[in-house]
């Protein structure tokens, strides 16, 4: 069956966590993971604390699946994290899903991480041979264990060496010893970033779950930085010195919410930008520019405006296709596809459209995209991309499919234009890319092959570290 999810690369995860001794954390925390939601979809938790104990409600689903409002109701403290993730086939069990809560010799602690280790396995085998034992087989345990081992003297001091010895990316929120921490790694592949509901502080990946639950933007967390949220209020301090930094380009091209501000640039301003950037590169005399909703739609809305050609729903998308639906039988597989988008006839016949989408990784979705705005009636469908062509694999917590998957990686352009039947096809150029970012401070590594941080197995990541702890 035919999935358009299928061929995008999928976020791994969101986390939250907020310190309120006067409000209703759990509460805050679900509304904090719903307005997340869209960076994982396949497990959800809530840790709360009082300070000593904590409470744990985790399970496979969404949100609004995983928790009632029984549940939330009957999870008490005054600080709370949560996470949303999404994981790949096989691993896919509720022993995953995070918060990850431990006991130890100081009492209990929750942790909840976006992001992927380049040496997880290293360490899970060098902590395996001192006698640690694991649960899960996530990355993320290996930095619970970590932190509860190198706590002898502060738990601040335990963070700090705990990020000496990890490499790779990592968001953290965590619950321990009546506070609330957060913490980036030195490169800030993944985002995060500090709120102030009323006198309190919270932390979200993305700037939206803050205005969600009504809270301020305060900044977003350095590189390198730990955050400390408890009954003083606010403190921090850099646990590694900020190297550089490395934010995720993916998160403005496609995982982000639009609404989200991440290190100070709006994504749905930047995803503008790059439609401007593609004018510059490729104008094309056209009759209409299209998008392919959602993440589409501010880059066309930029490349429109730029070329003074009309904006149109060309394609427009069924908002209330849940995960899960009856598949369809082969000879309905069509079905399928439109089930998701739909071209819209009256706004495509007889155009020479130019139709813009974010990336393309398998190709197999704007095959069906271009065969289906033809099939409409438009004369010419000219294929604009808003990211450098997909070619390496993502280590850094992004779920990009194997590298022999990635179509950029087998084909060169011309070659991918005629797999997906456009009548041209364009990918913002690096430069332009940067240009749009303004800012050089980006990983780019899924389109050149640069990597920012060091990785130990090229050949695995994430999935590498899961498969070979997996039993089942
Ligand atoms: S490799 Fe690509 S998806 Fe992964 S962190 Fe870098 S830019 Fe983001």
């Amino acid at each position: 069956m035919f999935d358009f999810n299928e061929d995008k690369p999928k976020e791994e995860c969101g986390v939250f966590g907020i310190y309120s001794p006067d409000q209703e954390v759990a509460r805050l925390t679900y509304y904090g993971l719903y307005a997340l939601q869209h960076r994982g979809q396949e497990s959800a938790g809530i840790a709360v604390s009082d300070g000593h104990h904590i409470d744990l409600h985790k399970g496979m689903g969404l949100v609004s699946e995983v928790f009632s409002d029984c549940i939330v109701e009957s999870l008490k403290g005054k600080m709370a994290i949560g996470h949303v993730r999404y994981s790949t086939t096989g691993s896919s069990l509720v022993a995953n899903a995070q918060p990850l809560v431990v006991h130890y010799q100081k009492g209990m602690m929750a942790l909840a991480h976006n992001g992927n280790l380049t040496n997880a396995v290293e360490l899970r085998e060098e902590l395996g041979k001192n006698g640690a034992v694991f649960q899960t087989t996530i990355d993320s345990e290996v930095i619970i264990n970590l932190i509860t081992r190198y706590r002898r003297e502060s738990i601040e001091d335990a963070l700090v060496k705990t990020m000496l010895d990890l490499r790779g990316a990592y968001a953290l929120v965590i619950l321990a010893e009546d506070k609330l921490f957060g913490l980036r790694d030195p490169h800030g592949v993944r985002p995060l970033c500090i709120g102030r509901i009323g006198e309190r502080y919270c932390l979200a990946s993305e700037s939206c779950a803050l205005d969600t639950i009504g809270a301020e933007f305060i900044r977003d967390v350095e590189p390198g930085e730990i955050v400390v949220i408890d009954e003083e209020g606010l403190h921090t301090f850099m646990g590694l010195t900020k190297t550089e930094r490395a934010s995720c380009a993916f998160e403005y091209i496609y995982f982000a919410r639009p609404d989200s501000t991440i290190d100070q640039l709006n994504v749905a301003e930047s995803r503008r930008r790059m439609g401007i950037e593609l004018a510059r590169e490729c104008p094309i005399d056209a009759d209409l520019v299209i998008a392919v909703p959602d993440s589409g739609t501010a880059s066309a809305l930029g490349y429109a405006t730029a070329l003074g050609i009309p904006f149109g729903e060309g394609l427009i998308k069924n908002r209330y296709v849940g995960r899960t639906f009856i598949q369809p039988t082969q000879a309905m597989r069509e079905v399928g596809v439109r089930l998701k988008l739909n071209a819209n006839t009256s706004v495509l016949k007889d155009k020479r459209v130019v139709m813009i989408d974010d990336s393309i990784v398998r190709g197999t979705t704007s095959c069906k995209l271009v065969e289906m705005v033809k099939k409409a009636g438009a004369k010419e469908v000219h294929f604009l991309i808003s990211s450098p062509p997909v070619a390496h694999p993502c280590y850094y917590g992004i779920d990009t499919a194997e590298r022999e998957k990635l179509i950029a990686n087998q084909l060169d352009i011309e070659g991918i234009r005629k797999f997906i039947g456009a009548d041209s096809l364009h990918y913002i150029s690096e430069e332009g890319l940067l240009r749009a970012l303004d800012t050089h401070a980006v990983c780019l590594a899924c389109f050149n092959g640069r990597y920012p941080i060091t990785i130990s197995n090229l050949d695995g990541g994430k999935n590498n570290f899961e498969t070979r702890y997996s039993c089942g």
